[in-house]
């Protein structure tokens, strides 16, 4: 018999990773997961529109990279990252989402995270590819609070306004169907192996279906990650 799951609230969740393709909804997951645990989202993506938005030197030589779809170098993606997990707030842990997506960035994590608290859990959602494309053209974001929708299926309640804030919602200039194509390439080619680096990992690994509503997704996470937690080596 399976021993029962400890609550939410008396564990520490420890360093989490939410792998998986463009469009499965780790953003989306990211935040829900990081509202109910406590914990920040930290999403390499947002931090590089964050960089290009403010015109750093990072953000001007990301933005050409990220409206091709292909993936920023992986120093200049490890350095940006080690700045945001010194921040006092990933004490009891964090989300990553969007990283790592190269097996140099999982290697390189491995020894930032040597000293840590607690060993990293990887969780992979998984969503067949050819329901990506509408999810990723679909896609449109509010500017101000990150509340993410689909205009085919979870629309705002107002055409074009957040239902939080009432701002206009955006639509990120990566999220075309042409840009789509290269960002599969991109995970094809480099993220995929990382997700069987971290399979490799054995216990410290899970994977959830992806292609359900997003809070039957959150459920599963949050349950498959109180399950790793659980696991005496984790
Ligand atoms: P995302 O918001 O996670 O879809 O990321 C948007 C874009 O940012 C990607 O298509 C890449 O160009 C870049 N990017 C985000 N995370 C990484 C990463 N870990 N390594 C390299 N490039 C990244």
């Amino acid at each position: 018999m399976s021993s029962p799951l400890p609550n939410a609230t008396d564990f520490l969740p420890g360093p989490v990773l939410l792998l998986g393709a463009p469009g499965v909804g780790k953003g989306t997951q990211a935040k829900l997961l990081m509202e109910e645990f406590n914990i920040p989202q930290i999403s390499t993506g947002d931090l590089l529109r964050g960089n290009r938005e403010q015109r750093t030197t990072l953000g001007m030589m990301a933005e050409e990279l990220m409206t091709k779809g292909l993936l920023v170098p992986d120093d200049l993606v490890n350095e940006m990252v080690s700045e945001r997990l010194a921040l006092p707030d990933t004490e009891h842990g964090y989300i990553l989402d969007g990283f790592p997506r190269t097996l140099n960035q999982a290697e390189w994590l491995d020894t930032k995270l040597v000293a840590y608290m607690l060993p990293v859990v990887a969780i992979n959602i998984a969503v067949p590819e050819k329901v990506l494309l509408e999810r990723i053209t679909g896609r449109r974001m509010c500017p101000v609070c990150g509340t993410i929708y689909n205009i085919y299926t979870q629309p705002p309640k107002s055409e074009c306004i957040c239902d939080a804030d009432a701002t206009k919602l955006v639509q990120r200039a990566d999220d075309t169907e042409e840009v789509f194509h290269e960002r599969m390439n991109s995970f094809r080619q480099k993220t995929s192996a990382v997700i069987e680096y971290y399979r490799s990992h054995g216990n410290r690994f899970a994977e959830v279906d992806g292609d359900r509503p997003v809070h039957e997704v959150t459920k599963s996470i949050r349950a498959t990650l109180l399950k790793l937690r659980h696991h005496p080596e984790n």
